[in-house]
């Protein structure tokens, strides 16, 4: 048995490392106690970190962590075997590209890069090297989307042909590199890459068209938000949408299928099982009209529970500790990995292609 424990250093010590960092070193991403037992449960020993903000330094100093001078003298320690990137998204290619030259393997952050050029690049680096290249596409373990790729596969809703995905907020985009276009920052290419991965991680089919529009809310330089319509050669539509400016939101997910319907409100489900509603008897009408003071509608008459039934599906969350565990069997060899780079290139070109649209103002047969 191989008991290694790889050495990680991480680059760009922010947030998000400090959620990679607690995730490895307890197992337990949500452990906020900076007291609580390093015991590396995943197989991964953080040696040390760079950053080029001095007080990150300082802080890994601080933890007992190596705080690198540069970046090039963590390429240089021959213990170091997996990189991180966590930084902005415009500094992922240079760094994934030194560290895979250096030897390394590298665990990038989500959205990989800004470009599928940039992207391309990165991925020759890792064939051209033999070293792993993994994107964090972390919302594949979600329960929320986990839920909802279940039923769609069980085919509990009959023929699904319409989803609709949306993550609302209403803070406007973080005042950080987050709302600057050098950086790689907006929504699209923030949670509009998780939202896109999902979907197609739940449809198995070739993508049709693409149209999108992009919003400017509270920020002229970024897409603050957008909304986007993706057409499947099975027919199947799916509405993308995110969104910074809404003070109330839209439920997280919106699935409707030939036999039913799905609804989860919220992200992770919030605390509440998935809400369903299946025809049990296509031959009966059930419908007793909508009287208002300005008309009648029979169409639009809810169904009784003559002809439905309404159930909960409880939201099944994956494990998350799945990704660094992949990740090591992809370096030895053993499995290959979860997020492969042909998805992710995939999701990069539908991103470009929705920009494409909304700055065309057209729809756009997507290439696959
Ligand atoms: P952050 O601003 O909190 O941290 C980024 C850090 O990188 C900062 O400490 C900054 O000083 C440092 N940095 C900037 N340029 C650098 C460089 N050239 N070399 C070294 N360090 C540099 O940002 P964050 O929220 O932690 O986001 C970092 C990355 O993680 C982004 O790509 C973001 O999209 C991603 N992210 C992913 C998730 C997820 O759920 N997968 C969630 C949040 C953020």
């Amino acid at each position: 048995m191989n008991n290694k424990i790889y050495k990680m250093g991480i680059v760009g010590y922010g947030g998000m490392a400090h959620w990679h960092k607690r995730l490895i070193q307890t197992g337990n991403a949500n452990q906020k106690n900076a007291a609580a037992e390093i015991t590396n449960p995943l197989g991964i020993e953080i040696k040390g970190i760079f950053d080029i903000d001095r007080k990150r330094l300082d802080e890994a100093n601080a933890e007992g962590l190596v705080a690198y001078d540069s970046f090039e003298a963590m390429l240089a320690d021959d213990q170091i075997d997996i990189i991180l990137c966590a930084t902005p998204n415009d500094v992922h290619r240079d760094v994934v590209i030194r560290a895979l030259e250096a030897g390394k393997h590298a665990v990038c952050e989500k959205p990989v890069t800004i470009s599928s050029v940039d992207l391309q690049a990165m991925i020759d680096a890792s064939k051209r090297t033999g070293n792993v290249f993994v994107v964090h596409q972390n919302r594949r373990w979600d329960g929320d989307f986990l839920t909802v790729k279940n039923a769609y596969n069980e085919g509990i809703l009959g023929d699904v042909f319409e989803i609709q995905s949306r993550i609302h907020g209403s803070r406007g985009i973080p005042g950080d590199w987050r709302g600057k276009k050098e950086n790689g920052g907006g929504m699209m290419l923030d949670w509009g890459v998780h939202i896109i991965d999902q979907l197609l991680m739940i449809v198995d089919d070739e993508i049709d068209t693409i149209y999108a529009t992009m919003q400017h809310v509270t920020n002229d330089e970024v897409d603050d938000g957008f909304r986007m319509i993706m057409t499947f050669k099975n027919g199947l539509s799916a509405l993308l949408e995110v969104a910074t400016a809404n003070f109330i939101d839209l439920p997280r997910w919106y699935v409707l299928g030939t036999e039913g319907a799905l609804r989860i409100d919220k992200l992770g489900g919030g605390g509440k099982d998935a809400d369903v509603t299946r025809i049990t008897d296509k031959t009966k009408n059930d419908a007793t009209p909508i009287v208002t003071a300005a008309g009648l509608t029979k169409t639009m008459a809810p169904r009784t529970r003559e002809t439905t039934v309404s159930e909960t599906l409880p939201i099944k969350w994956g494990n998350i500790k799945e990704f660094y565990a992949n990740v090591i069997a992809t370096i030895e060899g053993k499995e290959t990995q979860i997020v492969k780079p042909d998805q992710v290139m995939r999701v990069m070109r539908v991103m470009e292609t929705a920009f494409k649209s909304a700055e065309l103002g057209e729809i756009i047969k997507f290439e696959e």
